[in-house]
């Protein structure tokens, strides 16, 4: 374990093509380079671990690049680039806002900024957490931001795009990051897998991926995780296991359970998953996006919606088939309803018990129904 340097960090993008799942992004900034247009001010918003760092980094090394490839790629060869790999370069500044918010923080960095570049065409400030800077300091830091030398470019990076006060707002160009889409982070895992000599399912992968919700730094710290714990055999059973993560079969069952004539089977469902440790909010809200993925499998237009493994599919379109639509879209609506209101109730597993309890007894009437129906006609045949 001596030289064991975690995934996110070994394996952190250095050009704009290795950049995970922001091809839209990546794209504009290379265009900005490109045409030579590039704005004085960034402000790169999005949830935390999807690559606004990581992209805020790139283009610093990008725009002082001296041989930057054909298509806007930083050559990672020259001074410049080789400098700022090194974490030596004179030109790339980079401040964490989240502990250097104070007002004397951002002055220390104004009298950095009428410096020239040394050596390069730009000096460019990564301001990461930006929303975490005191109102003082966010006035102070203004006046630059209105009047910056043509050299200083900013990046700033936030994953509260609401707390930034309007006045920053206008004056920089927003781009807006996205939650990873599981795929794209399956992908780059099965990638980081084949480096590191590690087998692993895709089905843990996905996992592995949906864990981390559309983090991918997450991703790859819980992949770590897996990798050490199962000795490089990733597998979906050791993954289920040390993840703690409900099984997509118990939902499967659980699903038979509600919609079936035997009212108490899925409060003894839910009393065995409970007893295993899971939490009632994680269970309903797992459930709730279990109904959701069978209602899109009822349709081939709507099967790509789904993000699961493909081996999975039969097993779901097989239990929608089953079902009534309608009495789905109820069951998604009282899960829905139950895992909103969850918190503030004051007994949480009554609250889950009704919810199951409403499900089953609108599925029996339904049946009741229906049966009733049957025997009315078949009544007037006769
Ligand atoms: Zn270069």
């Amino acid at each position: 374990m001596d030289n064991f340097i975690v995934s996110a960090r070994k394996y952190r993008p250095s050009t704009f093509k290795t950049v995970v799942g922001q091809d839209a992004i990546t794209a504009t900034l290379k265009n900005a380079l490109r045409t030579g247009q590039v704005a004085q001010a960034f402000l790169f918003c999005g949830p935390r671990g999807v690559g606004k760092t990581t992209c805020a980094r790139i283009f610093a090394k990008a725009l002082n690049c001296e041989h930057p490839s054909e298509d806007f790629e930083p050559c990672n060869e020259c001074n410049s680039c080789k400098q700022f790999n090194a974490s030596a370069s004179f030109n790339v500044y980079e401040l964490d806002a989240a502990s250097n918010n104070s007002v004397d923080d951002i002055r220390a960095l104004v009298d950095q900024v009428r410096v020239s570049p040394q050596g390069a065409r730009y000096k460019v400030y990564i301001i990461d957490e930006v929303h975490m800077l005191t109102t003082q300091a966010f006035n102070a830091f203004l006046k630059t931001l209105e009047e910056p030398p043509a050299y200083a470019k900013f990046i700033l990076a936030t994953t509260e795009k609401h707390k930034i006060l309007p006045t920053i707002l206008s004056r920089c160009q927003v781009y807006d990051f996205k939650r990873i889409k599981d795929d794209d982070m399956i992908r780059h895992l099965q990638y980081v897998a084949t480096q590191e000599g590690v087998t692993a399912d895709t089905e843990a992968l996905r996992v592995v991926a949906t864990k981390a919700d559309g983090a991918l730094r997450d991703a790859l710290s819980i992949f770590d995780q897996l990798v050490s714990f199962t000795d490089k055999n990733v597998t979906y059973e050791a993954t289920i296991n040390n993840l703690n993560v409900l099984d997509v079969n118990q939902y499967l069952d659980m699903t038979d359970r509600l919609f079936s004539e035997d009212p108490t089977a899925a409060l003894l469902k839910f009393d065995e998953i409970l007893s295993k440790g899971f939490d009632g909010q994680h269970f309903i809200s797992g459930m709730a996006a279990h109904l959701r993925d069978l209602l899109l499998s009822r349709d081939e237009v709507t099967i790509p919606l789904l993000e699961m493994a493909e081996s999975l599919i039969p097993a779901f379109r097989e239990q929608a088939r089953k079902l009534d639509r309608l009495l789905l879209m109820r069951a998604l609506e009282l899960c829905n309803t139950c895992d909103f209101n969850y918190k503030l109730s004051n007994n949480k597993r009554l609250s889950v018990e009704i919810c199951l309890m409403q499900i089953n007894a609108n599925y029996i009437y339904k049946l009741k129904q229906t049966q009733a129906a049957v025997r009315q006609s078949r009544e007037r045949s006769i």
